[in-house]
């Protein structure tokens, strides 16, 4: 006990620096007249599960990387979101998931494109930023590291979910490359964080869009685009329609605006908000910079988001105007 006290106390012991996490699960979220209390409750159960799992691994003093990892598999097991189980399906009524993995203080980054069996895709792109010379694997030859490495790789029946069936009739029916009516699509998930050593990370993990051509690869594995991290800046990951977050490099000009003196909150807001909405690209993003500062913005009727800020309350909104 007094061991205890004194290594407190002791100047030489570094000080743990602040630790934060936000996450996301997709900029497009069920609409308020379609949701009924049940599957409400269900989505803001799961976000605080999700956030407050990978912030047990910042207090544990775990790593930034770790805690991304953490949050994002609750969500990628969950039927809830486009991600893992629950994923939608392309227009072949396959399911091809994309995830990445960013550390801000090495800029090491891994991801994974078009995969069909691997049960937490962003386990994976982990897997490619440690244990491979690359950044990005695609298909069949993510599968076959995947299987080198000993990531559990399932039967592809087993992300299925009869909503997500509904939701490519509908958008067959409509002939768009999203689902029409019901909503719930961009559902993506995503999540930053801040560890006690002041490393920032970013992951983001899909099912894409639904019915999207087969070999359509979204924003969300390609970094800059869906997924950036920099100490010297920020941490960021994206939801909504992929080809503007590619075409405008959402993440990595988030990042650079911060890095330019800009607050994560003016950062975002300008991008989703201004430059996003004049060309017509939809969706949100969460960013947090070595503060401890997170932004969530979207230009969509919602986002499902939760966070932990450096007070340590949680906090888990769905619509605008919370
Ligand atoms: N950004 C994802 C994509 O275009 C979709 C989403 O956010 O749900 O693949």
């Amino acid at each position: 006990m007094w061991l205890i006290m004194a290594a407190s106390l002791f100047p030489g012991t570094a000080p743990a620096g602040p630790i934060a996490i936000a996450i996301h699960g997709g900029a497009g979220t069920i609409s308020r007249q379609d949701m009924d209390a049940d599957r409400e409750q269900q989505y803001r159960d799961k976000l605080e599960e999700a956030v407050r799992a990978g912030y047990a691994v910042l207090r544990q003093g775990g790593s930034s990387v770790a805690a991304v990892q953490a949050a994002i598999k609750p969500l990628e097991d969950s039927p809830l979101f486009n991600a893992g189980k629950g994923a939608v399906f392309n227009a072949d009524g396959q399911i091809e998931m994309d995830a990445s993995i960013m550390e801000g203080a090495t800029l090491n980054a891994g991801a994974v494109a078009a995969v069909h069996r691997v049960r937490n895709p962003i386990d994976l792109a982990l897997k490619v930023m440690t244990n491979s010379p690359h950044v990005l694997l695609i298909g069949d030859g993510a599968e076959q590291f995947a299987a080198e490495q000993g990531i559990e790789l399932v039967d592809p029946e087993y992300f299925k979910t009869e909503f997500r069936w509904q939701q490519l009739q509908e958008a067959k029916a409509h002939e768009n490359a999203q689902a029409a009516g019901s909503g719930g699509f961009y559902s993506t998930v995503g999540a930053v964080a801040l560890d006690a050593d002041g490393h920032l990370a970013a992951g983001t993990s899909t099912g894409g869009l639904t019915n999207k051509h087969y070999g359509r690869v979204g924003d969300s594995p390609i970094i800059g685009a869906g997924t950036y991290a920099n100490d010297q800046s920020c941490a960021v990951s994206g939801t909504g329609q992929g080809e503007y977050f590619m075409r405008w490099l959402v993440a990595y000009e988030i990042c650079r605006r911060v890095a330019d003196g800009s607050s994560v909150q003016h950062a975002a807001d300008s991008m989703i908000k201004d430059v996003l909405v004049k060309v017509g690209g939809e969706g949100g993003v969460i960013v947090l910079d070595r503060q401890g500062n997170i932004a969530q913005v979207f230009n969509t009727e919602g986002m499902y988001r939760a966070r932990i800020g450096v007070d340590g309350q949680v906090k888990v909104a769905i619509y605008g105007d919370e």
